[in-house]
């Protein structure tokens, strides 16, 4: 429905003959020539014929396929307001139901109000309206042309009127179209409202498509000759259309996503019209088989129509080079009741007044003004804008201030709206004067008082509880917040217990040249900070304190000595220094170290320890970065060639596992094991009921790296784990 050069009644009447071939054309003359007559001298704003305006609006109607009836009151629509013409006179010339829409179409004047602003009667006559569209829907048809006309001319208007007249059309007019279903009227008036309300923004997005029309060109092209390939090789015949998608709706999707239009699918989409249900879906899967859909973006409206009517088949696919682009699926039926909503459907009725009050696009209208009777207009105009957006709902402070939020919405989505305070001690509140929980959705026109304690604090499932990202991150840091003072206190008491272990005291270290010199090292600038690195466990206690505890040397303590004894007993970490070798002297005695036990195969490094040898770990093992700050003690190792079959070359390692609880576990674990020519040298294990989970912590003998991997992937694939890790750097105590 793109705007015309110059519209003339011959284009309307031979554009009406084509749906409409019994037609009334006489009637359509005739208010053709009254129009002209008594418009006659008129001029718009523009500078063309004041007639320009109802021949287009008739155009427009003539598009929708309404009936003569119907355009004829498009082209008589001004004449009550704007000429001498009266009601009478009408009703001689063209009958009761033309006249009956003209009518109605009418405003009465502010003199003749029984309001005082301008403000309230504009309200009243939008509300008269509507009552008489209950009745006839034709009149809203024939306001929405009018008003689409008077949006595409707006440019002549002084700027303020533009943007006041903009802002009305976007909040009522076009969510109006949308749920009467005729989405080609709403898209054009949200792009024509785009340009007055965002200008810039308009302009840019504007441009980013100018500059990429040619690369469109070419995606278009592409894919339509291979989707229609496609259909053809399964016999479907449909028509595919690519289209650049509306302005404003590229505007609001890329707002929402915070970026500008980077490639050509960000504003381009395609469309296929296909014979038959049974076709759209088959189409649905030839696309889905061709190119991956992206989770979460099918929409079956076949199946569950919107609530305007509207149906289609949506998918966005990863296309050419990754880029996901959307594709919508339906018949012709479909596709004009999509562009046309309620006047696709009012045209197939014969009798369109009478069937069309039964729809139930506009059993919404008549309820919504069932239940703005006795409210002043103003309040009426506001519980319209209400309703009219259906993903938003309106709630007000017991003040009542309304404050607008997303479906999704609490209680405690609101009180975070309040304050954050207010939502961090919110408790719950009373809706309507009755007590609800946080979780509790709002509804459209509730009225909630947010009840606090000061006991109240945020928990970790109150991220599930709202709707609003807002809420969310205010939840989230506070949780943080609270996370880091209690890290702070367990990291404290962390290096309190290990630095006295090394026969010091907190208070000695603190601010001490050594605690400077660590704290340098790990790149952190407060004691504080420190403290919640140890309470996250993001380091070692056991290190810092080495580091900052005076004349102790890290390898005291960190690295396990070679007490073959005291080894053998422990069961795990048996000295193989017989399978090690240090390049090039030898030295030194080798061991390994409990940390993470190496195991034969493993990248591993080399560490000259004071007087006990050479201490040997996993290249991976978190200490050997902290460990290796004196690099001239790095020394490379290496596995001896070979060692034979003995239990000297076998390890010891710790595999930690997490599954869901069953009461097989420990056995599948064991079979398993033993299936891979290993045993079981420890093995201790857990069930939380609650939680339906189990973990095991179970030392295996293992040969080499690749045994090792062999019955970690073995375990992993066992009914019901979830998680098999080996442990590594495992606390002594
Ligand atoms: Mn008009």
């Amino acid at each position: 429905m793109g705007p015309e050069a110059k519209v003339r009644i011959e284009d309307i009447v031979s554009r009406v003959e084509q749906y409409r071939p019994e037609m009334d054309e006489d009637l359509l003359r005739h208010a053709y020539v009254f129009a002209a007559t008594r418009h006659q001298g008129q001029v718009r704003l523009s500078g063309e014929a004041y007639l320009v305006h109802p021949l287009t609006v008739a155009w427009i109607l003539a598009q929708m396929e309404l009936d003569e009836v119907a355009i004829a009151a498009g082209l008589l629509h001004d004449i009550l307001e704007d000429t001498d013409a009266t009601e009478e006179e009408m009703k001689d010339e063209f009958g009761s139901d033309v006249t009956r829409l003209v009518v109605a179409l009418t405003k009465i004047s502010s003199y003749e109000s029984s309001y005082t602003t301008r403000e309230e009667t504009e309200a009243e006559n939008f509300r008269r309206l509507l009552f008489a569209s209950i009745d006839d829907v034709r009149v809203i048809l024939v306001k929405l042309a009018d008003r689409l006309h008077n949006m595409r001319t707006l440019g002549f208007l002084r700027p303020e009127r533009q943007v006041a007249i903009a802002r009305e059309t976007l909040e009522i007019y076009a969510p109006i179209a949308n749920r009467l279903g005729i989405g080609s009227i709403k898209g054009e008036l949200e792009d024509l409202c785009f340009k007055y309300l965002h200008p810039r923004a308009a302009e840019r997005i504007e441009s980013e498509i100018e500059e990429r029309a040619a690369a469109a060109e070419r995606w278009y092209s592409k894919l339509q000759e291979e989707i229609s390939f496609l259909l053809q090789e399964q016999g479907l015949s449909g028509e595919i259309r690519g289209r650049i998608k509306h302005h404003y709706s590229i505007y609001r999707k890329l707002k929402a996503q915070g970026i500008d239009v980077s490639n050509v699918f960000d504003f381009l989409a395609f469309r296929i019209i296909v014979d038959s249900v049974a076709e759209c879906y088959a189409a649905l899967g030839l696309i889905h088989q061709q190119w991956s859909p992206v989770p979460g973006r099918i929409k079956d409206y076949i199946a569950i129509p919107k609530p305007n009517a509207y149906q289609s088949l949506h998918t966005t696919v990863l296309g050419p080079e990754a880029h996901p682009f959307e594709i919508q699926i339906r018949t012709m039926d479909m596709h004009k009741i999509a562009e046309f909503g309620i006047a696709a459907h009012w045209s197939y009725k014969e009798n369109g007044s009478e069937s069309s009050s039964d729809d139930s696009r506009i059993s919404w209208l008549r309820s919504l003004l069932d239940n703005s009777r006795g409210s002043s207009p103003r309040e009426f105009l506001d519980s319209l804008k209400v309703d009219l957006y259906p993903d938003e709902v309106y709630a007000f402070t017991p003040k009542g201030d309304v404050l607008s939020f997303p479906r999704e919405a609490t209680i405690l989505d609101f009180a975070y709206r309040i304050h954050t305070e207010v939502g961090h001690h919110c408790v719950g509140g009373r809706v309507n004067g009755r007590w609800v929980p946080l979780k509790t959705p709002l509804k459209n026109g509730d009225i909630v008082d947010i009840s606090t304690s000061n006991q109240q604090s945020p928990h970790h499932d109150w991220l599930s509880l709202v709707g609003t990202n807002k809420a969310r991150s205010k939840i989230r840091s506070f949780l943080k917040r609270e996370e880091k003072v209690r890290a702070v206190e367990i990291g404290r008491k962390l290096l309190e217990k290990e630095v006295r272990r090394q026969g010091a005291g907190l208070k000695r270290v603190l601010g001490s040249d050594e605690m400077k010199a660590a704290l340098t090292g790990h790149g952190l600038s407060r004691e504080e900070d420190l403290f919640a690195a140890l309470g996250f466990g993001r380091l070692s206690a056991q290190v810092i304190a080495l580091q900052i505890v005076p004349g102790e040397e890290p390898t005291e303590d960190e690295l396990q000595p070679p007490d073959k004894g005291r080894v053998a007993s422990s069961g795990a970490g048996e000295s193989i220094s017989g399978a090690l070798e240090v390049t090039g002297d030898s030295g030194f005695l080798v061991y390994v170290a409990q940390c993470c036990t190496p195991v034969r195969g493993e990248d591993i490094v080399g560490y000259v320890t004071r007087g006990k040898g050479v201490a040997v770990h996993a290249r991976s093992c978190p200490n050997v970065k902290n460990l290796l700050y004196h690099p001239e003690r790095e020394i490379e190792v290496c596995w001896a060639a070979s060692v034979g079959s003995g239990d000297r070359a076998r390890s010891h390692v710790e595999l930690d596992m997490v599954f869901r609880d069953s009461s097989g576990m420990l056995t599948s674990i064991s079979h398993t094991v033993t299936a891979e020519g290993s045993d079981i040298v420890s093995c201790q294990l857990r069930t939380d009921t609650e939680r339906e989970t189990g973990c095991a912590s179970v030392t295996v003998v293992v040969k080499d790296a690749d045994h090792l991997k062999r019955i970690m992937d073995h375990l992993d694939t066992l009914k019901g784990m979830i998680g098999v890790e080996r442990r590594i750097g495992r606390s002594r105590t």
